[in-house]
């Protein structure tokens, strides 16, 4: 059984084997799910990481996608994508291939054992935040407020806009 069609949004992020690379295939990966279209793609950007000491800086990205998929349905699919991409689960917030988290979908408020959302870290990450703005400026967060202060809130420091030609 399919759904109506809802707007979601994904955020992307890697940190190993050639970040930069990992986030735009994962961007066409995400366009080419079933019962799903990308609607909208942010800059990529470069961002200190945030989990255990010593790991490589991040390269984010937020997509913007259509969907007739259940939460959950996506949810496997983006997993997928990440097992695809060579993922491996090792410490929390360790360094990454690729890491796909379900940031909104459409304006529901989701708490099951394997699923939040809106994705609960979204307001205290500069590297969300941003680039979200960047795709969708009016959006207002389910059960947080709208996206426009969050940013005006949060300190820019250590995020930084790739150049739209850089590769790697
Ligand atoms: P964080 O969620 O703080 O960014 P992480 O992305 O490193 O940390 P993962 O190892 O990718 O965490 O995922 C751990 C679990 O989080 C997954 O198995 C998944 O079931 C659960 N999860 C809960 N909410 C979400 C969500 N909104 N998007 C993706 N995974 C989620
Ligand atoms: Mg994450
Ligand atoms: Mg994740």
């Amino acid at each position: 059984m399919s759904s109506a069609w809802v707007t979601v949004f994904v955020g992307l992020g890697s940190n190993l084997d050639r970040p930069v690379s990992q986030v735009r295939d994962a961007l066409r990966e995400l366009d080419g799910l079933p019962d799903t279209r990308l609607l909208r793609r942010s800059p990529l950007y470069r961002s200190a990481p945030l989990g255990p000491p010593g790991q490589p800086d991040y390269i984010n990205a937020v997509a913007m996608l259509e969907t007739g998929l259940t939460p959950d349905a996506l949810l496997d699919l983006l997993q997928g994508i990440e097992r695809r991409h060579g993922r491996m689960r090792g410490e929390r917030w360790g360094p990454r291939t690729l890491d796909l988290d379900l940031l909104l979908f459409a304006d529901r408020r989701i708490d099951s054992e394997r699923l939040q959302v809106p994705h609960p870290e979204i307001s205290r990450r500069p590297f969300v935040l941003v680039p979200l703005h960047d795709i969708a400026p009016e959006l207002i967060l389910p059960g947080v407020g709208p996206l426009s202060e969050l940013v005006r809130d949060a300190s820019a420091g250590e995020l930084w806009r790739l150049a739209e030609s850089a590769d790697g």
